[in-house]
């Protein structure tokens, strides 16, 4: 049993600072006027064993606003390197981000605490160490949202707000997020440590890789080829190409694939100009900064290849022979395609793989993109077709398309492979995996607006949305629903 004492004052630990000066540099927050909350997940409380009466106090409220070094904490900023939009652009580092800390959570996994906009750090270059309420509400309702999606992530425990002003486009108000993941380390630590390492036996790339292989990795130790930091890197591109196939499943454009955004425990990191996509347009660009579409939907799982060659040349020394690297390399291309097979499959309710299913999937996603059809709503319209085993009543999903004979034509392909008796089973099975609500920006945009003027209940209603994607949630069908005309006139950028 848990006693409310285990709950009273988080136990804080501090193993990355225990890596040493060169990996960072301890920063104290920049206090924030008039600090408020403007929200917090339940479910990451409990998750990290943290009192409902721990999180009221007013302290917690300073702590995680940034205005107060909350008891046992270190803040500290990271250093790290990357490509930005397929250019070397040098050091970078946590520029806004102070590390606090871990919790052991309740699986007795130690998560890293971080706060986002908390000030300014020896790394903040020309910014203001600062994020805005805007950007800060579509981090935490997305992380929540991929984490219920079964996609992996950094988390969020809260945004308190502020009356603080900051400059972007126009002036906004700053906000703090918490954020929440078993490790913040990027591709870009190590590209930052291959690099700025002159010295033939580079120390600190073999410490950073060290305390990832062992805090995260530690199977990697056991290489069959004795070659720890091939594994290494053959784990991390797994995992990545596990990502992308989730990414491009459930239809999420990340916009900013710089190599700094990119985890080396192939979490979902830094959300910045996001989207989930409306109608299906493969090459679409979320990013409005993205002016050449490096970033565009359908080149994610080549940039996450690509961003993993560039951690593949930092891991170089460490690796030793090239050989090795390209070898580790290697599995992503087996392990992306056949993952995102697994991902449609499931999609489609297929319980296992036969002859003549990738061009069943070819010919939707054509269709898809030829038609401009909602994404999500296409395949949650199809679960719920699919459990009609009658199969009469193609209107719900091919009133979707301008070529309704096309999905009509489609449609007879895919029942004729769906034995009428496995329909019933496979729609319960394509109703938990094509979820009812994503987050929209149009969604975030109507929350974000009211949050502006002090009301925080779309927040709240978002969030309980989200943490449950699968569910019907009767009565709020207006959020699972076409996105409104303007929606499209949305401009997401950098800035944020
Ligand atoms: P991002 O595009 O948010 O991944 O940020 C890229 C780099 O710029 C990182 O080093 C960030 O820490 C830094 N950065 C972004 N916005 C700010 C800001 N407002 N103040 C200081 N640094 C920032
Ligand atoms: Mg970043």
């Amino acid at each position: 049993m848990t006693s409310l004492q285990d709950f009273a004052a988080p136990a804080w630990s501090h193993g990355f600072a225990a890596l040493g000066e060169a990996f960072h540099t301890e920063v104290a927050p920049q206090p924030l006027p008039a600090p408020h909350w403007v929200a917090y997940s339940e479910r990451v409380a409990n998750q990290l064993r943290l009192s409902p009466a721990w999180l009221d106090s007013g302290q917690t409220l300073l702590g995680l606003a940034g205005c107060a070094v909350l008891p046992g904490t270190r803040p500290l900023a990271s250093v790290y390197s990357g490509h930005q939009f397929g250019v070397w652009a040098g050091q970078l580092g946590d520029g806004r981000a102070l590390l606090l800390g871990e919790l052991l959570d309740r699986h007795g996994v130690a998560q890293e605490i971080q706060l986002k906009g908390a000030g300014q750090t020896p790394y903040s270059r020309s910014g203001d160490g600062r994020a805005v309420l805007r950007s800060s509400i579509r981090e935490f309702l997305c992380s929540q949202a991929m984490d219920a999606l079964g996609i992996p992530t950094s988390r969020a425990l809260c945004i308190a707000g502020s009356s603080g002003a900051v400059r972007r486009e126009t002036m906004e108000t700053a906000a703090v997020v918490t954020r929440v993941a078993p490790s913040f380390v990027r591709f870009g630590h190590f590209e930052h440590f291959s690099y700025q390492e002159a010295r033939a036996e580079h120390a600190e790339l073999r410490r950073l890789a060290d305390h990832v292989v062992d805090r995260h990795y530690p199977q990697c130790r056991d290489d069959p080829a004795g070659n720890p930091y091939a594994a290494l890197l053959q784990a991390v591109s797994e995992r990545t190409a596990g990502l992308m196939a989730q990414w491009q499943a459930v239809g999420f454009c990340h916009g900013v694939m710089n190599t700094d955004n990119m985890s080396i425990l192939g979490l979902t990191l830094d959300y910045g100009p996001f989207q989930f996509l409306d109608a299906f347009d493969p090459a679409h660009i979320c990013n409005h900064s993205d002016t050449q579409g490096r970033y565009a939907f359908h080149k994610q799982p080549n940039i996450g290849y690509w961003n993993l060659f560039c951690l593949a040349q930092a891991l170089l020394p460490l690796i030793g022979e090239q050989e090795a690297a390209v070898a580790a390399l290697e599995s992503y291309k087996a392990v992306f395609p056949a993952a995102m097979q697994q991902a449609m499959q499931s999609k489609l309710g297929l319980a296992d793989s036969r002859p003549g299913d990738l061009e069943l999937i070819e010919s939707l996603l054509q269709l898809l993109a030829k038609n401009r059809v909602d994404y999500s709503i296409f395949w949650r319209r199809l679960s719920h077709w699919v459990a009609d085993t009658a199969a009469t009543r193609n209107e719900p999903v091919h009133d979707l398309f301008l070529d309704r004979a096309a999905a009509d034509a489609w449609l007879a392909l895919y029942a004729g492979r769906i034995a009428p008796a496995e329909r019933p089973a496979a729609s319960i099975r394509m109703l938990r995996t094509n979820p009812k609500f994503v987050l929209r920006n149009h969604l975030a945009e109507q929350a974000i607006q009211l949050a502006k003027s002090g009301d925080y209940t779309e927040v709240a209603t978002l969030l309980s949305l989200l943490e449950s994607p699968f569910d019907e949630h009767p009565g709020f069908d207006g959020y699972a629903a076409f996105p409104p005309e303007w929606a499209s006139s949305l401009e997401i950028s950098c800035s944020s």
